[in-house]
C-alpha cells in the first residue's frame, strides 16, 4: 500500500475519538460549555442511553451566528489566544475540539441566541458536513441537539453499553456537575422521567441530600481551610459512612470533576486510624486552587491533574482533613457521658 495523507474527514474522526468515547462524553463536554458560557440552568435530556438523542439546554451567553461554523472547526476556542493562557485558564474547556469532535461522529442541530442579537440561528450539521444556517426566533442561551451518535463510525457504537449502562454513565457524571457547581441548576431528564433537579442556590448539603439520601447527609462534617494557593470548603463523611471502594470520594477543583492521585492520597492518609484497611470515606469537597501552580494540560478529557507544589498542597489537604476528623473526636467526646 502507498503512503497518503489522510482526508480532512477521516482525521476528525480519528481525532474525536480522543474526546468522544461514548454518550457521556457528549453530555460532559456541552455542559461544560454551558457552565463555560455563564449558564445559571442547564437541562440535560437523553433517550435510549442518549445513544439516538441528547438535548443540552442552558441560559447562557449563546454564540452570534458569525461564530458558529467557526465553532466547529478543530482547534477554535474562544477561550484561550495563546500557549500563555494555558497556565492561568479557569474556563472547563480550552482546547476547542469538542464540537468539532461530537459533529463528526453524530447529526448535530444548535439553535441559539446571544442576548445582542435580535433573531435566533439554528444550525444543522451531520458527520462533519454542514447541511444549514439560518435564522430562527429563540430564547437567550443554547440548546445542543445530539442525534445517532456513531451512525458513521460502526465500530465505534459496537462498543457502546446498553442504553440503561450508558444512561447510568450520564447519570453519575450529571451528578458530579450538580456537586461541582451548587449555583448551577440542573435538571436531567432520562427517557422523559425527571431524574434529578438541584435548585442553583448555592447549598451544597442540598445537592448531596438530592443524589445520595438522607443517610449520607445526616453523617457530614463540614471542612474548610485556606491558604495561599488553596482553599478547601464542603463536607467530609463521619467514619460510618466509609464503604469498600472509592465510590463515594467525591471532590472538584476549581468546579471541575476530576483526579489527583496527590490528593486522594492526602485524604486517605487523613482517614487512617478512623477507618478499616480497604475502606474509604466520603467526601464532597471543593477546591480552589491557584491556577498558576496545576497542570491541567495533561489529556484530553483533563481528568488527572499535576500542581508545581505537589508537597505542600499534599500537606495542607492531610492536615485539614486531620483537623476536620479530630475535632469531630473532640466533640464526641465532650458528649460522651450519657
Ligand atoms: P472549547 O470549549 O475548548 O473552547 P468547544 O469545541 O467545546 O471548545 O467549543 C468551541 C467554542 O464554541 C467555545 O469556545 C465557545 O465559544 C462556543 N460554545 C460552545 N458551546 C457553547 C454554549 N453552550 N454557549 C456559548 N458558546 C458556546
Ligand atoms: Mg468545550
Amino acid at each position: 500500500m502507498s503512503i497518503q495523507v489522510l482526508d480532512q474527514e477521516t482525521i476528525n474522526k480519528i481525532a474525536a475519538g480522543e474526546v468522544i468515547e461514548r454518550p457521556s462524553s457528549v453530555v460532559k463536554e456541552l455542559v461544560e460549555n454551558a457552565i463555560d458560557a455563564g449558564a445559571t440552568a442547564v437541562t440535560i435530556e437523553i433517550k435510549d442511553g442518549g445513544i439516538s438523542f441528547i438535548r443540552i439546554t442552558d441560559n447562557g451567553s449563546g454564540i452570534s451566528k458569525d461564530d458558529i461554523p467557526m465553532a466547529f472547526l478543530r482547534h477554535s476556542t474562544s477561550k484561550i489566544k495563546s500557549i500563555e493562557d494555558l497556565m492561568n485558564v479557569s474556563s472547563l474547556g480550552f482546547r476547542g475540539e469538542a464540537l468539532s469532535s461530537i459533529a463528526a461522529v453524530s447529526q448535530v442541530e444548535l439553535i441559539t441566541k446571544t442576548a445582542d442579537d435580535f433573531t435566533g440561528s439554528r444550525y444543522v450539521i451531520e458527520g462533519g458536513n454542514e447541511i444549514s444556517l439560518e435564522e430562527v426566533g429563540a430564547p437567550d442561551g443554547t440548546t445542543f441537539i445530539v442525534r445517532n451518535l456513531f451512525y458513521n463510525t460502526p465500530v465505534r457504537r459496537k462498543f457502546l453499553k446498553t442504553a440503561a449502562t450508558e444512561a447510568g454513565y450520564v447519570n453519575a457524571l450529571i451528578e458530579h456537575l450538580s456537586l461541582s457547581h451548587p449555583d448551577i441548576s440542573f435538571r436531567f431528564i432520562n427517557n422523559n422521567q425527571n431524574k434529578l433537579h438541584t435548585s442553583g442556590n448555592m447549598n451544597l448539603k442540598d445537592i448531596i441530600y438530592g443524589v445520595y439520601g438522607r443517610d449520607i447527609t445526616s453523617n457530614l462534617m463540614e471542612i474548610s481551610g485556606k491558604t495561599q494557593d488553596v482553599e478547601i470548603t464542603g463536607f467530609i463523611g463521619k467514619p460510618v459512612i466509609c464503604r469498600g471502594n472509592r465510590g463515594y470520594e467525591n471532590y472538584y477543583i476549581n468546579g471541575r470533576y476530576i483526579k489527583s492521585s496527590i490528593i486522594t492520597k492526602a485524604i486517605e492518609e487523613a482517614y487512617k486510624g478512623y477507618i478499616m484497611p480497604h475502606n474509604y470515606p466520603f467526601t464532597a469537597i471543593h477546591f480552589k486552587i491557584n491556577p498558576s501552580i496545576m497542570d491541567v494540560n495533561v489529556h484530553p478529557t483533563k481528568m488527572e491533574l499535576r500542581f508545581s507544589k505537589n508537597e505542600f498542597v499534599y500537606r495542607f489537604v492531610l492536615e485539614t482533613v486531620k483537623e476536620c476528623l479530630a475535632n469531630r473526636e473532640l466533640a464526641a467526646r465532650v458528649k460522651l457521658p450519657d
